[in-house]
């Protein structure tokens, strides 16, 4: 971290990571959260509202992160908290079926035309790993492909050259997942559908699926070049596999039905989560009926959960996806491309090489002048550079994904407020990018 200091202002967080640190490896639920890429305290948020987040020494951010994907109508939506509200008074979990698990389920099948069927689970990696098992017992075979650079969540056999922490992190493959967990699971660069074709010709009959971000944002935002998605398609039909489109980032965010509602390309199965569960934890898989129904209690591959479909949970959801209309997400659109040229025309003013790529609202900056197609491409980035913006907007009270290899997201509550809050601290960030040294 040459270069860039990181002011350790922020005492109450800092005691907090120290306690923390005692109790739970690394201090944080979850890799990223831990600032190691970015160095620095995280800091520990006590509540959101709207566009901000406010952390446990009382300063207040424009958050930029939306709980990585999920807030997006901002923090604490009266409505949304209402239907929680309304939901906990009835009682937390009940192990039985419920309405409003029938209803977040119709919700998903009317907005998402591929999904006939949909079974609900508590989080993105339980969709993933499921939606595999689910294609391996429906055509009997083992192998899986999928992209590097693409993040499906902690599933074991999707691990190899993942994205978000993994790519934060630069881990190679991570211990704990056995050679016979990864061994059905063949990498490849992602948008060359050359490789895919070469994988289905050198493994016949023996690909079950091909899993992939619907449009990738685990290793910051890179599109799907036109026809990629398409043409995964046709190979999967053609080589009798599954096509899984993951989209538990891009699922309810990039439009209404999502990133199937921007190419049209129509998945076997899809996973979502994320916007889908309003903040709480629920995501779900679903796609063709004949395929849904190989699963237990109709068919023979078993899936199941304690807390699947919870209704508080579903809830939450319900009430977030019936408030994304139309206008909400010409909202998002809007004030995404606002913020994406504010930071291109701060960085560009101090002569700071770049390269800004967006799907839909979702959006991340690359430090490179070079477009990046696939994961050897985001990897060639000056990530140093991304450090220094990164502690200056913190220190303005910008609060930023702490990685360079993960989407930026907004939400609704955006507003013009918020937008000149950030407008006001990019030309300090984008000098102290340009004078950042490796
Ligand atoms: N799939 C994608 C595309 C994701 O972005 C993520 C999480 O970021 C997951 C799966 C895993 O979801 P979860 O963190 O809820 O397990």
């Amino acid at each position: 971290m040459a270069g860039v200091s990181f002011p350790y202002d922020a005492p109450v967080s800092q005691t907090l990571f120290d306690r923390a640190s005692l109790v739970t490896p690394g201090g944080v639920n979850s890799p990223v959260r831990a600032f190691r890429a970015v160095g620095g305290t995280p800091r520990f948020m006590v509540s959101g509202s709207g566009p901000y987040l406010t952390d446990a020494d009382g300063r207040e951010y424009v958050d930029l992160v939306c709980s990585w994907g999920p807030m997006i109508l901002g923090h604490s939506h009266p409505e949304v908290i209402a239907a929680v509200q309304e939901a906990v008074a009835r009682g937390t979990s009940f192990g039985t079926p419920g309405e409003g698990e029938v209803a977040l389920a119709e919700e998903i099948v009317a907005r998402v035309e591929p999904v006939e069927q949909v079974r609900l689970v508590s989080s993105g990696t339980e969709a993933t790993m499921s939606a595999i098992r689910l294609a391996r017992g429906f055509t009997g075979r083992a192998k899986v492909v999928k992209f590097a650079g693409c993040y499906h969540g902690h599933v074991d056999a999707l691990l190899a050259a993942a994205g978000s922490g993994v790519a934060t992190f630069g881990l190679p493959d991570t211990p704990g997942v056995t050679g016979a967990q990864a061994g059905d699971t063949i990498v490849l660069p992602y948008n060359d559908l050359d490789a895919v074709r070469e994988a289905f010709a050198a493994h016949p009959g023996e690909i079950a699926c091909v899993i992939t971000e619907a449009s990738p944002g685990n290793m910051g935002v890179v599109p799907p070049l036109d026809g990629f998605n398409a043409g995964l398609k046709e190979l999967c039909a053609a080589g009798g596999a599954l096509y899984i489109s993951d989209e538990v980032m891009t699922g309810f965010r990039t439009s209404k039905a999502g990133w199937f509602g921007v190419d049209g390309v129509r998945p076997d199965l899809m996973t979502f989560g994320k916007v889908m569960g309003g903040g709480f934890p629920a995501a779900a898989f679903g796609g063709r009926a004949d395929v849904m129904t190989h699963l237990a209690p109709v068919g023979p591959v078993y899936q199941a959960g304690t807390l699947s479909g919870n209704p508080v949970a579903t809830a939450a959801g319900l009430a977030q996806l019936r408030l994304l209309d139309d206008a909400a997400y010409a909202t998002v659109d809007a004030v995404s491309a606002e913020i994406r040229g504010l930071v291109s025309e701060a960085l560009a003013k101090e002569g700071v090489a770049h390269t800004v790529q967006a799907a839909s609202n979702m959006f991340s900056v690359f430090f490179t002048d070079r477009p990046v197609r696939n994961y050897e491409d985001a990897k060639k980035q000056e990530a140093f550079r991304f450090t220094a913006f990164f502690h200056s907007l913190l220190s303005q009270g910008v609060y930023l994904p702490p990685s360079a290899f993960e989407s930026w997201f907004v939400s609704t509550a955006h507003d013009t407020q918020a937008v000149e809050r950030i407008a006001a601290a990019l030309p300090a960030a984008a000098r102290a990018a340009s004078e950042a040294t490796a």
